[in-house]
């Protein structure tokens, strides 16, 4: 089957919209925010009261919402839905800016999680917070197995004890969706994620990074001891040996949405790019081979080759999931390639034009760049997940 990689007409005004947010909202307040880190912007409270507006009246998901996945799965291939919906305007919203697109409530990678893995009941009950996602450890990244933070049952509750760190809007959001491990000795099979509201006792706050980019994103360390949490709130099958595919499967429809943010950053860079050499004189010709240009010019059309090439890829992996197909190596590697190539252009939209310093918004763009290659899966892990399927390999043979 051919699959038609052209921006659905239906979604035009989503992402006529999505652009006139991030020309007239983000980039004005862009550079302040940058400045400013750890300062809210409270900007975006009008903005998130938008799309929240939007979810309630539209048919498709907008926004981290937009990830649930259609239980129809008899679509014909040719659906396209909240998944190609979200993917687009989030690109868009992040060709204004990554960071505040990242701070955004209500929009959280926790919301995603709950709109990816919730039952009806938790989706209805968690249907206004704003919740950020809690994997990492201090003694685990990459390997996720590896996490410490233990969930233990007692009645109806579960009681969590640990520490999470590196947690995107860990401070600003209402709720965290923390992975803890019901049995340290079992792996995988034991790890299950659980809603936990601020303002549950023995949940604390404890510090914010100071960081290279994305700096208008809190980034929180988060302590969780002897806290009780409602057996209500673990998402997905309480049994030990069920539903760790579950939660994995949250990344093959969140890893398209990083690889937006990383597209749209990159096209911020390469729009912002060929003005500046337009404006020394270098035009670009899209009708005469590359090796006849300038090679300023010759190198932007190899960037944006580069680009298209990631665009294409994200859009078949959001595609995919709309379709009820799995897409855990499109996701993968729409992620690697997204990620790679935002961080690469934007570094080289820095070298062609000089936009070293505070005055061109090109320095911040390949500071904020460089968590897209890291967060939800690094570059490196994201290859060893596509070798793997490639070679049909599970993660003990090929670690
Ligand atoms: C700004 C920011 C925001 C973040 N937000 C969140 C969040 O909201 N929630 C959350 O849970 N986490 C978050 N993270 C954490 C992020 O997901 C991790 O940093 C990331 O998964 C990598 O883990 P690590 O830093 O421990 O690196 P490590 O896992 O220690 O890896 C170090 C290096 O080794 C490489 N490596 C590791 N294993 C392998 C392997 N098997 N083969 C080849 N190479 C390997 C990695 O690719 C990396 O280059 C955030 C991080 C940052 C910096």
């Amino acid at each position: 089957m051919t699959i038609n990689l052209e921006v659905p007409a239906k979604f035009k005004l989503l992402v006529d919209q999505a652009h006139q947010v991030a020309l007239g909202v983000f980039r004005p307040i862009s550079r302040r925010y940058d400045l400013a880190e750890h300062e809210y912007p409270k900007e975006l409270d009008m903005l998130a009261a938008l799309v929240d507006g939007m979810n309630d009246s539209g048919e498709q998901g907008t926004g981290a919402r937009g990830v649930r996945r259609s239980n129809d799965n008899d679509t014909d291939g040719v659906r396209n839905g909240g998944n190609l919906s979200t993917v687009l305007s989030v690109m868009e919203a992040c060709w204004g800016d990554v960071a505040l697109v990242l701070a955004m409530p209500r929009q959280g990678l926790g919301n995603a999680a709950i709109a990816s893995v919730a039952d009806d009941e938790q989706l209805a009950r968690f249907d206004r917070v704003w919740a950020s996602m809690a994997i990492t450890e201090p003694g685990a990244g990459s390997d996720s197995a590896a996490i410490r933070t233990t969930a233990v049952r007692d009645g109806d509750d579960y009681i969590l004890n640990g520490e999470k760190i590196f947690v995107t809007a860990g401070a600003r959001s209402n709720a965290v969706v923390v992975w803890a491990t019901l049995d340290p000795s079992k792996g995988r099979a034991a790890i299950k994620s659980f809603v936990v509201e601020k303002g549950t006792p023995g949940f604390t706050v404890e510090r914010l990074e100071h960081k290279l980019g994305i700096r208008a994103s809190d980034t929180a360390t988060l302590r969780f001891a002897d806290c009780r949490v409602p057996a209500a709130n673990l998402l997905g099958s309480p049994e030990v040996d069920e539903g760790f595919a579950g939660v994995m499967q949250t990344f093959d429809n969140t890893r398209p949405l990083v690889a937006a943010m990383a597209l749209g950053v990159a096209k911020a860079a390469i729009d912002e790019t060929r003005d500046v050499l337009r404006g020394a004189g270098v035009a670009v010709d899209y009708d005469r081979p590359a090796s006849r240009q300038h090679a300023a010019a010759a190198a932007l059309l190899a960037m944006e080759a580069d680009w298209e090439a990631a665009y294409l890829t994200t859009l078949e992996a959001a595609w995919m999931a709309d379709n009820g197909q799995p897409n855990s190596l499109q996701a993968s590697m729409a992620k690697a390639k997204a990620g790679r190539m935002a961080t690469e252009v934007t570094l080289r939209c820095v070298e062609l034009t000089g936009g070293y310093a505070e005055s061109s918004l090109l320095e911040k763009w390949a500071r904020d760049a460089k968590i897209l290659d890291i967060f939800e899966g690094t570059q490196q892990i994201q290859q060893l997940i596509v070798a793997r399927r490639l070679l049909g390999k599970s993660s003990a043979e090929l670690k």
